[in-house]
């Protein structure tokens, strides 16, 4: 029998349930069962490959091709598992099938409703979780907070499944917020009594309550917590915001919150937890090192939610070469006017992360036209692999025309077009090259030695490749094709061949990064940057403190 964990949240959004889920589902797993873990997002739109990234942060792109919530990116950074397009459920897909079914006639004349026949399909698509990833615990996440008037079909189909598959295989966590009053120092639990009553109303009694809170919960307010909100005192779990994401596991298990729901879902652990990694991690992040910084020039860069996984896999790379990261965030447009050049001049490496549309692209160009001639290591990631090619043919050519058709219809040197399988697609949702493709690297190239490895399979999202009609003028300029699909069609990785590091991807590595496996292009873009700036050289900085991390919920 699987069982079931639900997560709920209260008081307000964005404290962390997400990394919250993703801990605990790492107890879990330390505890030897197969987790997995599913979101659930009320908003309609089908899934948020349409959303712009200011409103929804970062898209993130699993195995499948499943354009997903920056939290499943949370869940298998955690967990180190790879999940599927179950793991995410919005209201929109919920929807569009029973609407499909019914214009199909398989309601028989029915009505359809909100209860039984929408919350039948979210159930129907939480019990997929654990018969497409053979998960034997499978950790639900409700987006948004209690009291929404969107996310209620959730709540209630959620609140179904404790009699549909019995009280002992489920689990409920309402994740909530302390706010701290200035005027007498104190912490409130009052807005936590509100919501927790909210949650009861619709007929969920939480079987764990976590406050979340920026400063330190003492006893006697978890036994007022515990009494007010009728819960175990064990099952009050205050979490403090730390400034290193990764230290979330180690203080739920020091809290107790593994023991206590396996003993109340009546399961034994397999195995001791062994957290002697995690705890190595979190030292190495605390431990002082020298710092090296790095440009990351996009156009979303106020938000830093929309480049979660790139900022995750510098430092996870950081992490493992001994050095603290510094993600110094310049806004493409500020190039183009001239502003901000001191940042990138000042930073050891320049990234350009991947996008949509035109705007802030000629000040991307004008970065990586810095970085290629000064000798400045370099990382394109899609967009970024793009810009290269762009900026190299436009030098080669002597012909600022060349271009994408993505931001050029008429130019005459389309140097990244479409791909021949994109044209006459009308739609725009899900209808990119997604997910995971092959790609052969090619001996002798600085991608090659990264990986130390042939084939690779890496993740995609992107509707625009490098035009091969341009191959030959570009290798003329020095660049080297250093990875194909393997019928050698499609270019995946360019890099400049008299340079110390540049080199770009079409698809984007970041979403494979791991804490305790880095990925190679990182490591080898982080190498030759120390490499050049010489680790003697670097100001060491007392760890923790930058760049803070904020718990995304
Ligand atoms: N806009 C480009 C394309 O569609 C790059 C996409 C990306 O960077 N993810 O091909």
């Amino acid at each position: 029998m699987t069982k079931y964990i639900f997560l709920t949240g209260g008081v307000v959004s964005s404290v962390g349930k997400g990394v919250t889920a993703a801990a605990l589902g790492r107890l879990l797993k330390e505890r030897g069962f197969a987790v997995a873990v599913q979101k659930l997002d009320p908003y309609i739109n089908v899934d948020p490959g349409t959303m712009s990234p200011y409103q929804h942060g970062e898209v993130f792109v699993l195995d499948d091709g499943a354009e997903t919530d920056l939290d499943l990116g949370h869940y298998e950074r955690f967990i180190d598992i790879s999940l599927n397009r179950v793991c995410n459920i919005t209201t929109g897909q919920v929807y569009a099938e029973v609407i499909g079914k019914e214009r199909h006639g398989d309601y028989l004349g029915g009505t359809i409703q909100v209860i039984p026949h929408i919350t039948n399909e979210i159930k129907r698509r939480i019990g997929l979780v654990a018969k497409t990833t053979g998960a034997e615990i499978v950790l639900v996440e409700i987006g948004g907070t209690v009291g929404d008037i969107e996310s209620l079909p959730f709540l209630e189909a959620i609140r179904q499944m404790r009699s549909d598959v019995g009280r002992e295989n489920t689990f409920y966590i309402h994740v909530t917020w302390l706010p701290w009053i200035g005027a007498t120092c104190e912490l409130k639990t009052k807005p936590t009594q509100h919501s927790v009553r909210e949650l009861r109303s619709i007929g969920i009694a939480p079987d764990m309550i976590v406050a979340r809170s920026d400063y330190p919960v003492n006893e006697d307010l978890c036994d007022k917590i515990a009494l007010f909100c009728d819960v175990d005192r064990r099952a009050v779990v205050p979490m403090v915001t730390t400034p290193i994401l990764y230290e979330v596991p180690l203080m739920l298990e020091r809290l107790g919150a593994g023991e206590f729901v396996l003993e109340r879902m009546r399961l034994e652990a397999r195995r001791k937890p062994d957290w002697q990694d995690w705890e190595r991690l979190v030292a190495d992040v605390r431990r002082e090192k020298p710092t090296i910084t790095i440009a990351l020039v996009g156009k979303y860069v106020e938000l830093h939610d929309a480049y979660m996984s790139v900022r995750e896999a510098l430092k996870h790379a950081a992490l493992s070469m001994g050095v603290e990261i510094e993600i110094a965030w310049v806004h493409s447009a500020e190039l183009e006017k001239g502003r901000g050049w001191e940042v990138v001049k000042s930073a050891g490496g320049v990234l350009v992360p991947g996008g949509f549309g035109g705007r802030g692209t000629e000040g991307k160009m004008q970065a990586i036209r810095y970085a290629r001639e000064n000798k400045v290591p370099y990382l394109g990631l899609c967009l970024g692999m793009q810009l290269l090619v762009i900026e190299l043919a436009r030098s080669i050519m002597n012909d600022d025309k060349a271009n994408s058709t993505e931001f050029d219809r008429t130019t005459p040197h389309p140097v990244i077009d479409l791909m021949p399988d994109q044209h006459g697609i009308a739609d725009m949702g899900g209808t990119m090259r997604l997910g995971l493709y092959p790609c052969q690297l090619q001996p002798g190239t600085k991608a090659a030695a990264a990986y130390a490895t042939e084939l690779v399979y890496e993740r995609h999202r992107h509707r625009f490749e490098l035009n091969n009609a341009y191959r030959d003028v570009l290798a003329s300029g020095g660049m080297r094709f250093s990875g194909l699909s393997p019928d050698g069609r499609l270019v995946e990785v360019v890099e400049i061949a008299d340079h110390p590091f540049m080199v770009a991807t079409q698809f984007h590595p970041e979403f494979l990064s791991r804490p305790n496996r880095p990925h190679p292009l990182f490591v080898g873009f982080l190498k030759a940057v120390i490499d050049r700036v010489g680790l003697q050289n670097l100001s060491k900085r007392e760890d923790g403190r930058e760049p803070i991390e904020v718990i995304q919920g």
